[in-house]
């Protein structure tokens, strides 16, 4: 997303001397920003209604409501500013942590809404890097069948992009930059460091 906005906020969060606070902010408005370019295509259908004046009819979003699912931890950052954008979405958690040594994802917990056949999927996490804990999610969530899957983040690297697409090529990515490179421990460079720690103060 090439949004002077999107660009900008993102700016302010890579800076190391960014609070707690500012970069909560930030991510929660770029979230929202996410949420609107995400959420362009969703199927519309006509309704009639009454206006003060006269009968009409209006386009409203179609189908069952849409589902956020949130890789935790840093996931959870994102869904507040996206919630405020579509209030009416479900949530859906996965918890996979990142096997430090081997660098891929182990599942510690999953909690999907009903009906997920019937639903369109949206997964978010930050920082799109190794790749490892999307594709894991994905693959989850595929045993569900959803209606759809499209993957949100706010960082990714050509590493990343190139191994969920791989894993992954139905699953469209949506995010506000790709970087230069992973380095060796799997952060993003240049980046905006521990997007959990940064968001929740953990370090
Ligand atoms: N996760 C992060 O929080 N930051 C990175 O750079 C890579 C993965």
């Amino acid at each position: 997303m090439d949004h002077p906005l999107v660009q900008h906020k993102l700016s302010l969060m890579r800076n190391k001397e960014a609070s707690t606070n500012s970069f909560r902010r930030l991510l929660n408005e770029l979230s929202m920003l996410l949420a609107y370019e995400v959420t362009r295509d969703m199927p519309m259908q006509e309704v009639e209604i009454e206006t003060p004046l006269e009968k009409t009819k209006v386009k409203v979003i179609d189908g069952k409501k849409l589902v956020f699912v949130s890789i935790l931890r840093a996931g959870n950052g994102i869904l507040d500013g996206m919630l405020s954008v579509v209030p009416g979405a479900r949530v859906g958690h996965i918890g996979l942590y990142r096997d430090p040594k081997t660098l891929t994802a182990v599942e510690y917990y999953f909690k999907l809404p009903q009906n997920v056949e019937e639903r369109d999927l949206i997964v978010v996490d930050p920082m799109l890097a190794t790749g490892n804990s999307a594709i894991a999610a994905v693959e989850r969530l595929k045993e569900l069948r959803p209606r759809s899957i499209k993957f949100v983040c706010l960082l990714t690297c050509p590493e990343g992009v190139a191994a969920l697409q791989k894993a992954h090529p139905d699953v469209p990515i949506y995010t506000a930059a790709i970087d230069r490179q992973l380095n060796d421990h799997g952060y993003i460079l240049p980046g905006l460091g521990d997007a959990g720690d940064r968001m929740f103060g953990t370090k």
